[in-house]
């Protein structure tokens, strides 16, 4: 099948993927594959920006790969790969850097949360955050990028340093990105009031075991106002209804949303049954993962492999790059 162009994205490693990871990239991610050429890049220089140390670094990003590819990305396909085997995205952002002005940077509202949220550790890297995403997604010359709609100012600033630079250098040879904005669900995690995160503690993973799952669905927080079983509730403002909407079949969001209602169905009884649902949703993938798991060489070869293709694009790229600059051109000497 013919596809439409190439789509880009990455994603910072963060280990074992979860229900919010998946409904809000992955599940795209895959789909995408059908229409586009896609390339998933695993943004391991970005993730530096913010760590602490970077013991856990190797282990997330093969974690992730892992669940990457249980989830359906087709590395056949897609080229998936770590950004810093691609040295390229580098010299690209120190190039773009050059015709970006510092205050815009600075003044952008996701620099000054991050300010806010780690004031000891204001780094230059942080400062060219949006630099070095503008250079990824021109790297790869991604027409399309998929992005929510939180995420579009950080789009909108791609295509200003794209135009900019092609501008500044009189050239065409870095492609404006469109964006796809996609519609991600905002999943939360199971305090019902919070954005799902790992690092909030509120995460449902992809791989834990079945009993796990039912443990932690049973923990999740209901609507508040429903205190007794003999209460009616309102699964309009229920998480657990939310995600029986995404993982139960529509007579049993019918049934819940009726029931519920009228204190037709406890919590306890509806959890059970989301929970059930979850983990039939869930056993193929994690059937895919224990094999894949058990040849990790496979996974880092998948990495290997995705590293090689995009250099090949990326130093098509950045011969052009370098021209259009007008840098001395240089030639490898034996
Ligand atoms: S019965 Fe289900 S939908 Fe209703 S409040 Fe309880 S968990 Fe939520």
């Amino acid at each position: 099948m013919t596809k439409q162009g190439r789509v880009f994205s990455g994603a910072r490693p963060t280990g074992r993927q979860h229900l919010g990871n998946y409904l809000g990239a992955i599940k795209n991610y895959v789909a995408l594959q059908d229409e586009y050429d896609c390339v998933y890049c695993i943004v391991d220089l970005h993730a530096l920006t913010t760590m602490e140390t970077t013991e856990d670094l190797r282990a997330n990003t093969y974690e992730m790969a892992l669940d990457w590819l249980a989830a359906g990305i087709r590395p056949e396909e897609s080229i998936v790969f770590i950004q810093s085997h691609v040295p390229q995205v580098t010299e690209l952002h120190m190039l773009l850097s050059m015709v970006t002005p510092l205050g815009k940077l600075t003044d952008l509202p996701t620099f000054k949360d991050k300010v806010r949220q780690q004031p000891h550790n204001v780094n230059y890297g942080l400062v060219g955050y949006p630099v070095l995403m503008t250079a990824d997604i021109a790297l790869y010359k991604a027409g399309v990028v998929p992005v929510g709609l939180d995420q579009a100012p950080h789009l909108e600033f791609a295509r200003e340093t794209v135009r900019s630079f092609n501008y500044h250098f009189n050239t065409h040879v870095l492609i404006e990105p469109q964006m796809k904005v996609t519609e991600f669900p905002k999943v939360l995690g199971i305090d019902g009031q919070q954005k799902m995160s790992k690092s909030l503690n509120n995460h449902i993973e992809l791989a834990a075991t079945p009993a796990e799952t039912q443990k932690l669905v049973m923990t999740m927080v209901t609507d508040p106002q429903r205190i007794r079983r003999t209460d009616p509730g309102n699964p309009d403002v229920c998480n657990v209804f939310s995600m029986h909407k995404v993982f139960s079949s529509l007579d049993e969001v019918e049934m819940v949303n009726i029931e519920c209602r009228r204190a037709g169905i406890g919590c306890v009884d509806c959890k059970k049954l989301f929970a059930r649902n979850l983990n039939t949703s869930l056993e193929p993938f994690r059937e895919r993962r224990a094999t894949i798991a058990q040849d990790p060489q496979m996974v880092w070869g998948v990495l290997d492999d995705g590293a090689h293709r995009a250099r090949i694009i990326a130093e098509e790229t950045m011969q052009e790059v370098r021209k259009a600059v007008g840098l001395p051109m240089w030639s490898v000497r034996p």
